[in-house]
């Protein structure tokens, strides 16, 4: 199947209110282009470099999303056009890329990772640090940043109901974390293997990379 083919086939299946990430990392352009031409606009990557060589080339009215973990140093680099930072797990961060978004005279709107996964190797914040973020008066006065939503990726099994507890947990984080930042509109889970299912659970933002572009190639 063609790409096309494949970003037909998923949006058929797709409801209306969520939004379609076609995840385009380690992918060529020729790729992308394809993809584009086929009338994706929402473009994810986990680079960032990556991402900014990609951005250089292909058509500007691509939205560009970061959803791969964010080293600081790199913000700079995307502050000019990146439209919504998956990936923010730290106050730290948050302070980066206000700072960089000042110097671009912007508001760059970012989604908080969570983490919901039992692996420990993913990256995310627990409710604990999250609250001390969104309560502290630092966090209020940064004004080139917009908490926009929460993201967040279930463990890597083939234990549907363990997937599913995990979309739950951080579905109804977002329930409740709507009555405290009123700019919530994004709840980003679900990639190619359980996208269904994120979507059953709340998900308004779907992060697909393999069933599009087919499998990676990390060599
Ligand atoms: C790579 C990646 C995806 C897409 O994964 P597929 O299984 O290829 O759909 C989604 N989200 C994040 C954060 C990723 O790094």
């Amino acid at each position: 199947m063609s790409i096309k083919e494949n970003l037909n086939t998923i949006k058929e299946t797709l409801p209306p209110q969520v939004t379609l990430v076609a995840v385009s990392k380690t992918k060529p352009i020729s790729d992308l282009q394809e993809a584009y031409d086929a009338g994706q606009r929402v473009f994810g990557e986990n680079k960032i470099q990556e991402m900014t060589q990609k951005w250089e080339v292909m058509p500007k009215d691509i939205q560009w999303h970061m959803i791969g973990h964010v080293q600081r140093n790199k913000v700079k680099y995307m502050a000019e056009f990146v439209s919504l930072i998956h990936g923010v797990d730290s106050f730290k961060l948050l302070k980066e890329i206000n700072k960089q978004a000042i110097k671009h005279n912007r508001v760059i709107d970012c989604l908080l990772q969570m983490h919901i996964a039992e692996e420990d190797t993913k990256f995310g914040l627990d409710e604990t640090e999250l609250n001390e973020i969104i309560t502290s008066e630092e966090f209020r006065q940064l004004e080139n940043i917009k908490i926009v939503g929460l993201m967040g990726m279930a463990t890597f099994t083939d234990y549907q109901e363990q997937i599913r507890r995990e979309f739950k947990q951080l579905k109804s984080l977002y329930t409740s974390l709507e009555k405290e930042i009123e700019t919530l509109s994004i709840l980003s889970m679900g990639m190619s293997g359980d996208y269904q299912l994120a979507i059953e659970e709340g998900s308004n933002m779907v992060r697909i990379g393999s069933s599009i572009f087919g499998a990676r190639n990390y060599k």
